[in-house]
């Protein structure tokens, strides 16, 4: 096959693990900047041209598209797809994961199991807020935010009420959080491909931090899940429509909770802590499902 990477880094770990994948099992695999793409929408024959030359033949695409290029990233994948291209995960899908109060709202029509969580802009009843979520200790965070920063534990109502008061001065959007401490700083990543968690590991903060984001110096750890672990990031990804994502759960005392779902989940943190080659297994993937044509994304 031939299997175009969406990414603008060749030299990290997960591009470069999936090149190496690919062409260990036999495929010609090309790693594409998707803000080096432009296009000609054209509904008899669109397009892709990428540095002079027309991108053509691809019979599946990866993509691998950073949160600050979401929007651009996601025009380029719905233009493979409208050339009939299978993607590993569809660009409405990567929209939809994106943005995370959608996602919340998508996961609890289903019945999956979540933090108590308030949304709001500018709130001028804060303590009314709070009440809704079961009153501090809470967790506030910014919508915007990524690996942890913009999270913040306030662990008395004053100090909610002044972290909040804060974000509305920024004219934030942020989500109030019902603080789940018995997880004990830890968290666990369940790798879900083809609608089966293939990995798992825990992640720990460092002493004394309640975020367990390895970018805030957490440490990975192989860890066994429960069935009800494993049904939740089955059920979560199955809801964001995703083939392949990192869901994150937190182990509370009302059993998984759902945290985020991750459409471009990394690979090095989960093939360190597993040693299982979680690279090779989305190839195999693709080879299974690229060639039925399984596209369904038509408009949007
Ligand atoms: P980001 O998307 O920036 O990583 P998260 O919402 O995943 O932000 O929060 C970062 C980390 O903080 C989580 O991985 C988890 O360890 C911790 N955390 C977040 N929300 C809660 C909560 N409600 N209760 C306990 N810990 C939390
Ligand atoms: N690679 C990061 C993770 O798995 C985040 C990637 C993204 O922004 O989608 O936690």
């Amino acid at each position: 096959m031939k299997i175009a990477i969406l990414s603008r880094g060749p030299k990290l770990y997960s591009t470069r693990r999936l090149v190496e994948a690919a062409e260990e099992r036999g495929h010609e695999v090309r790693v594409i900047d998707a803000l080096r793409c432009y296009m000609n929408i054209n509904s008899v024959n669109p397009e892709i041209h990428y540095k002079g030359e027309i991108l053509d033949g691809f019979d599946a695409v990866i993509p691998r598209i950073g949160a600050s290029i979401t929007f651009y990233g996601t025009a380029v994948l719905r233009q493979f797809e409208m050339m009939n291209v299978f993607p590993l995960n569809e660009s409405v899908a990567i929209s939809r994961s994106r943005d995370k109060l959608r996602s919340l709202q998508l996961l609890s029509r289903k019945g999956v199991g979540l933090p108590v969580t308030g949304f709001a802009h500018s709130p001028d009843d804060i303590d009314d807020l709070l009440k809704t979520v079961g009153g501090a200790p809470v967790v506030i965070k910014l919508l915007e935010g990524t690996q942890g920063v913009g999270v913040v534990l306030a662990e008395t109502k004053s100090a909610a009420s002044s972290v909040i008061q804060a974000f509305n001065g920024l004219k934030a959007n942020i989500l109030v959080q019902e603080f789940i401490k018995e997880a004990g700083g830890a968290d666990i990543r369940c790798f879900v491909v083809g609608g089966k968690v293939i990995a798992a590991m825990k992640r720990q903060g460092k002493e004394g931090e309640f975020r367990s984001n390895l970018h805030q110096g957490g440490s990975a750890s192989l860890i066994k899940i429960t069935a009800a672990e494993r049904a939740t990031a089955v059920n979560a990804a199955k809801i964001m429509g995703l083939n392949v994502c990192g869901v994150d759960i937190l182990r509370s005392n009302h059993g998984p909770v759902v945290m985020e779902v991750n459409s471009s989940p990394g690979l090095e943190g989960i093939e360190k802590a597993t040693a299982k080659n979680i690279a090779g297994m989305v190839i195999e993937f693709i080879e299974k499902n690229a060639t039925k044509g399984v596209n369904r994304t038509r408009t949007k």
